[in-house]
């Protein structure tokens, strides 16, 4: 691995350094004012008001008895951040919000990955969003696959990291193998590479292991990514979340979309973010359907192996797997075919149902047998 000291402006694009970010009117005047002619919006309102429990303040989107969506929202959704922040134990300026989890990922090329020359690692089988935005980017992509137990080959990454490399991302728990990676081997990237280490958290609600939240302050070169659309169960609202030394937030809010979360999300996200009791009690349900699914799946004989989970999910391995995707189909019970991935011959992906779906998934697969 080249070892050099961290340096956040070496690795930044020179167009991001030298171009201004766009400056909404919203951004230029967010204080205090009771008439706001600044921002070309529909002084009348909206055709459609949003009930919300939330009280009214008078500028904001929130009038009269609900929520409505002629005002641009806000572009650095500081309502949001300082709700999580109290939750996440993070400063609000440690915090960027995307449009889901992609737009982060995305944002990270565009800031860092110069089209046709630089390069980011990934370690297969992994999430698929790294690789299709490296494409969109024109960025190269090399690969180092988790060994046999789907941990971190660090011999070999050590090898493939050139001075072109500027992202790693390292899913954990990783998609679609459901294991958290070393705690010590993320810890030997971080402390040896130069570029930026992404640490995808997506099921880290589900996983024994903690946050790397928590090692913000030691590493400049982290991001942290989480977001609503698992344990939150708040796919649908498209929220993703990064966490970062503020340089990094910084960059990221330069270069993203003035308007990247809209009102309605924004609103809601809010209002959920509330219910953590929801979540948690929803986490617990989903550990003990998890085990208790594995233990299932393990009693029956098309099943190979269940490898072990730490988010909400199970890979397993079958004696067919494609055929039994189909059959399932028929059923319509759809899992994901993962059998074509590197790693995962013959290997279905299932999403952890509710007790009553995990049974008849669990019913139906006994029947394929006796087929
Ligand atoms: C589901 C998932 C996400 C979530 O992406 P969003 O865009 O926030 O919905 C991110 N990373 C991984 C590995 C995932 O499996």
């Amino acid at each position: 691995m080249i070892v050099m000291e961290f340096n956040l402006d070496n690795l930044v694009r020179e167009n991001i350094k030298k171009m201004t970010a766009y400056s909404s009117a919203r951004h230029e005047f967010s204080g205090n004012a009771s008439i706001f002619l600044d921002a070309n919006e529909n002084s009348f309102g909206s055709p459609i008001v949003l009930p919300s429990p939330h009280h009214c303040e008078p500028g904001e989107a929130r009038e009269g008895s609900g929520v409505r969506f002629n005002r641009y929202p806000d572009p650095l959704q500081l309502e949001v951040k300082d709700k999580l922040s109290k939750i996440k134990g993070v400063p609000p300026q440690n915090i960027f919000l995307g449009n889901g989890s992609d737009e982060v990922i995305d944002l990270l090329y565009r800031i860092f990955c110069e089209p046709g020359r630089d390069n980011v690692l990934i370690f297969p089988p992994t999430y698929g969003m790294y690789e299709v935005c490296a494409e969109m980017n024109n960025v190269k992509v090399k690969k180092v696959n988790l060994t046999d137990s789907f941990q971190l080959d660090i011999e070999k990454i050590e090898n493939a990291i050139d001075a072109y490399t500027k992202l790693v991302f390292v899913c954990s728990p990783n998609n679609p193998t459901g294991n958290s990676i070393n705690r010590t081997d993320i810890g030997v990237i971080l402390n040896n590479f130069d570029g930026i280490v992404v640490i995808d958290e997506a099921y880290i609600n589900y996983a024994r292991q903690k946050t790397l939240i928590a090692e913000l302050t030691e590493y400049p070169n982290l991001v942290v990514m989480q977001t609503v659309s698992k344990a939150w169960g708040l796919a649908g609202l498209r929220l993703g979340m990064a966490f970062a030394a503020t340089p990094i937030i910084e960059l990221m809010n330069k270069v993203k979309y003035p308007y990247n979360i809209n009102t309605a999300t924004q609103i809601l996200a809010l209002e959920a973010l509330e219910n953590i009791d929801w979540v948690n009690e929803h986490i617990a349900t989903t550990v003990v359907e998890r085990e208790k699914l594995k233990n299932e799946l393990l009693q029956i004989p098309v099943t190979e192996n269940v490898f072990p989970s730490d988010a909400n999910f199970l890979l397993v391995k079958m004696k067919n797997a494609r055929d039994i995707y189909e059959k399932l189909c028929e059923k319509g019970i759809i899992v994901r075919d993962r059998s074509k991935i590197v790693l995962c011959d013959d290997c279905l992906r299932i999403t952890i149902g509710t007790p009553n779906e995990n049974n008849q998934l669990a019913q139906e697969l006994r029947n394929i047998k006796s087929d």
